[in-house]
C-alpha cells in the first residue's frame, strides 16, 4: 500500500508530477486521467492521503460530500451536456477486487458522447 511519499497522487497533488488541473482548493484537487475511458474522464481526489472508501470514517464526511457536490459542477465545466440528456458517472474503485490501482481515495468522473472504452 502506498505510504504519501511515493504515491503518485501526493505527487500529482504537490506538482512534481505534472497534470491537467482541472480544479484546487485547499482541501481538494481535480485532474485529467492520463488513460480516458470517456471523452470527458477527470479524477477528484483529497488532498489528504487517505487510502480508499475502506478507510473512510465519520470525520470524512464532509470533506467527501464537497467532492461530491463539486463532481457536477466540474462535469459542466469539462463539457458534460445537462442532466438528463447528458448527464456523467461518477465510480470510485475500492480495494483490489474492486479495480483500485491507485491507492489513494479518487473519484472518477465520466461523459460526454458514447460509446466509452469501458463501461
Ligand atoms: P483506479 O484504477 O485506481 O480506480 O484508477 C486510477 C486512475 O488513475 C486510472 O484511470 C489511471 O489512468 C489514472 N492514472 C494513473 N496514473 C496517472 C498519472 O500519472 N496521471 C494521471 N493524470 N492519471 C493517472
Ligand atoms: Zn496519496
Amino acid at each position: 500500500m502506498s505510504h504519501p511519499d511515493n504515491c503518485i497522487f501526493c505527487k500529482i497533488i504537490t506538482g512534481s508530477i505534472p497534470s491537467r488541473k482541472v480544479f484546487e482548493n485547499d482541501e481538494i484537487f481535480a485532474f485529467h486521467d492520463v488513460n480516458p475511458w470517456a471523452p470527458i474522464h477527470f479524477l477528484i481526489v483529497p488532498k489528504m492521503h487517505i487510502l480508499s472508501m475502506a478507510q473512510v470514517e465519520a470525520q470524512h464526511a464532509a470533506l467527501l460530500g464537497r467532492m461530491m457536490v463539486l463532481a457536477p459542477k466540474l462535469a459542466i465545466e469539462q463539457g458534460c451536456k445537462p442532466y438528463p440528456e447528458g448527464g456523467f458517472r461518477i465510480v470510485t474503485n475500492t480495494g483490489a477486487e474492486g479495480g483500485q490501482e491507485v491507492h489513494h481515495l479518487h473519484i472518477h468522473v465520466m461523459g460526454g458522447p458514447r460509446p466509452w472504452l469501458k463501461g
